[in-house]
């Protein structure tokens, strides 16, 4: 189909108002926060009610064209972008509202535009949250979160997206509606689809409404800023404070060049003394002299390791402030190399030391490497900076830099992806952790639920 018939059928179907055709407006929509430039949509169908997720994947599978679902498009594996020629974007943006707040059984009703940050806006007041924190938590949407299994500093202690979801409805690629889970804590009935569909990156199905947990919101925190002169150390001192009985909701690695950066970036104007990996541990508790309590026998085990600075945050303002300088760093790096390549990858908590020793060594004239990330869960992002003018020796050396982080933390017993998603980025990448036989099972899950192969085709 051509766009003029694609424009002309969709029009039987959805008012005008709800599709965006004029090839003008269609280039946001070939980016989202990867590296990549999607192929240029034929369109944008904005969808303002579930049933229409329904009515427009019905009559995809009927005339052949696939549809991309995208969220708010702050996905860095290029999942959103439209990776063939005639592909049509189904936006949830306007399917943005929280349906039901449930204080009794402590669970929230969402459309998947909502932001994630929106949620907590609305439960936070009542005592509860939702403990999922993305980095973007302030420009992502829940549908993507869902679709990527989103993770965040807060998974150390709480877990990531797919612990709290209770229910989820949508259309899978078929156009078949489900409906899966509810306001019930326990269900084994049946298949464990639900499951299936988070982190299924929108290849089998559109998730329209979801029921998330919520859990009471501890009254205390602090934020402890420490600065360790070897990672070994610092994973020995996060041990060290779980062994006492305190388990932090975060522990987060910054490395020295990261700090560098993000205190440019921010114009903090404080010296930066020598250290190999800093950590911000949040600490919670039920009150004050509980969280001083906890406070001081983080410093106590901090005395007897080999430390550069220790900083310690409690007023609200404060620890939002320190929080900035690890919510900014994505956003220094990119300032520091606009074309900058980040990676997602995990490792056992305790080949840490070893993966950030392989990240330094990965640095050369043409790269700089950057580790960052989730101390607690081995979880580290790792950015690739342009230091070279020359485009060809950018692209083979950060793909050859990539392709050792790779091939070296599957060896550790990692993964190339731990929360970003395996999207359009990732996806040449796979066989690297599952043989072809495993990857044609894939292809066949995909295709009992989206059979013409509509939905994001070419990830799985
Ligand atoms: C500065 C920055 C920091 C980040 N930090 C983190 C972090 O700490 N942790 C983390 O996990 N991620 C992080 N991300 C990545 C990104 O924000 C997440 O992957 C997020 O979950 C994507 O949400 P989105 O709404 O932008 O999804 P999009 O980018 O729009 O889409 C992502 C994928 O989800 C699919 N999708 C979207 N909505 C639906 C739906 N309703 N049904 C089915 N499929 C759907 C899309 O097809 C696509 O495959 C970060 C990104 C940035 C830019």
């Amino acid at each position: 189909m051509d766009t003029q018939a694609i424009y002309q059928s969709l029009s039987s179907l959805f008012p005008p108002n709800q599709l965006i055709f004029d090839a003008s407006k269609l280039s946001p929509f070939q980016t989202d926060k990867s590296p990549l430039l999607g192929e240029l949509p034929v369109g944008v169908v904005e969808i303002h009610r579930s049933e229409e997720v329904g009515i427009l994947l019905r009559w995809a599978n009927q005339t052949g064209v696939s549809i991309v679902t995208r969220g708010a498009g702050t996905g860095t594996t290029g999942g959103a972008l439209a990776a063939q020629s005639g592909t049509v974007i189904l936006s949830t943006r306007h399917l943005n509202h929280v349906l039901d707040l449930d204080l009794q059984n402590r669970c929230i009703t969402v459309q998947p535009g909502v932001i994630n940050q929106e949620i907590n806006n609305a439960a936070i007041s009542h005592g509860l949250f939702y403990p999922p924190d993305p980095a973007s938590l302030y420009i992502c949407s829940i549908g993507g979160n869902l679709a990527e299994n989103a993770g965040g500093p807060r998974a150390l202690k709480y877990g990531v997206t797919g612990d709290y979801v209770l229910g989820l409805k949508g259309f899978f690629g078929n156009g078949q509606p489900f409906s899966f889970g509810g306001k019930r804590v326990k269900d084994v009935a049946g298949y464990d689809l639900k499951r299936l569909l988070i982190g299924s990156e929108g290849t089998i199905g559109v998730i329209t409404e979801a029921i998330l947990k919520l859990v009471p919101l501890p009254p205390f925190r602090s934020l402890m800023f420490i600065g360790f002169m070897s990672t070994q150390d610092s994973l020995k001192t996060l041990y060290e404070i779980q062994r006492l009985g305190i388990q932090p909701a975060c522990a987060e690695l910054i490395d020295w060049l990261s700090l560098k950066s993000v205190s440019e970036y921010l114009s903090l104007n404080e010296p930066i003394p020598t250290f190999e990996a800093a950590i911000l541990f949040e600490i919670e508790a039920g009150s004050e002299s509980e969280l001083h309590r906890q406070m001081e026998q983080i410093n106590w085990l901090c005395d007897r390791s080999a430390i550069a600075f220790c900083k310690s945050a409690i007023s609200e303002t404060d620890i939002e402030k320190l929080w900035s300088i690890r919510r900014n760093i994505s956003h220094a790096l990119r300032s520091a190399s606009p074309d900058k390549c980040s990676e997602d990858v995990v490792v056992p908590v305790s080949q840490i030391p070893e993966l950030m020793k392989l990240i330094r060594g990965l640095n050369s004239d043409q790269v700089e490497a950057i580790g960052f990330g989730h101390l607690g869960d081995g979880n580290i992002h790792v950015n690739f900076l342009r230091r070279t003018d020359s485009i060809e020796d950018w692209n083979i050396t950060r793909n050859k830099a990539r392709d050792i982080l790779f091939q070296s933390v599957v060896k550790m017993g990692g993964s190339i992806t731990a929360e970003h998603g395996v999207g359009q980025t990732k996806r040449n990448f796979l066989p690297l952790m599952f043989s072809a036989e495993i990857l044609a099972t894939f292809a066949q899950v995909k295709a009992v639920f989206d059979p013409n192969n509509i939905l994001n085709p070419g990830i799985f």
